[in-house]
């Protein structure tokens, strides 16, 4: 059941280790199906070596339907998120090392890149430290997310979320790609800032890329 979805996944975990987001088994996928219940990778596997089976499908409760291996970790906290947000579809934990260095230095990384408007839908929020495998890294990510899809959790790793997997594997990558960026200019001087009104529009002009939707409106790409 669900073979098209587990292999996407499978997919999107070998894509994170491409793009420098983990490490061997570090992190973890999981995705609701279109009948509520939940796909969550198994804990501790890698993902190049993983097949279709390895991963666990159980309802939003940890209720295991079909699979022998032992789930992530986080389960716990991943279902939590799944049940307090009906609108994600798509939970990705990474421990992606640009964005979790963030919250070793500051409690927010704001979007003055616009790379970050397109990967969060705005500034990313660093929610305080929980351990690894805890509720509360679900808890926080809830609490701390607000209409982004990042979250970074302190001293740990970033959590992100989408209506889709593609979306929350988009906002992983993008969100390092700005970190990186970010960092290598914090490490030589202070960084300059968008305003609030210029990232809220890079948010919406990024709403118009991709194949999905129309061009951009004219006055959003008026330099305010
Ligand atoms: P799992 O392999 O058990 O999912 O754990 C990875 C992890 O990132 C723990 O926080
Ligand atoms: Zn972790």
């Amino acid at each position: 059941m669900f073979e098209k979805e587990r292999n996407e996944i499978i997919k999107t975990g070998i894509a994170l280790d491409r793009y420098g987001l983990i490490a061997l088994a570090g992190g973890n996928v999981s995705a609701r199906m279109s009948d509520g219940n939940i796909l969550v990778t198994p804990s501790g596997m890698i993902y190049e070596s993983m097949i279709p089976e390895d991963i666990i499908l159980m309802d939003v409760n940890g209720n295991i339907i079909a699979g022998d291996r032992k789930p992530s970790s986080d389960t716990e906290g991943i279902l939590y998120i799944f049940r307090e947000r009906p609108d994600v579809m798509a939970v990705i934990h990474t421990h992606q090392p640009y964005a979790t260095a963030i919250s070793l230095i500051q409690d927010e990384f704001r979007a003055d890149l616009t790379t970050l408007g397109n990967a969060a839908g705005g500034n990313v929020a660093v929610a305080p430290y929980s351990p690894p495998g805890s509720i509360a890294m679900g808890e926080d990510t809830v609490k701390y997310i607000g209409e982004s899809f990042a979250v970074i959790l302190a001293h740990h790793g970033v959590m992100t979320i989408g209506k889709s997997i593609k979306q929350a594997l988009n906002a992983a990558v993008y969100l390092e790609e700005s970190a990186k960026a970010y960092l290598a200019a914090a490490a030589v001087g202070p960084t300059k800032h968008l305003t609030d009104a210029q990232i809220r529009q890079t948010v919406e002009v990024y709403k118009y890329v991709g194949q999905d939707s129309g061009a951009i409106p004219k006055e959003l790409t008026e330099r305010i």
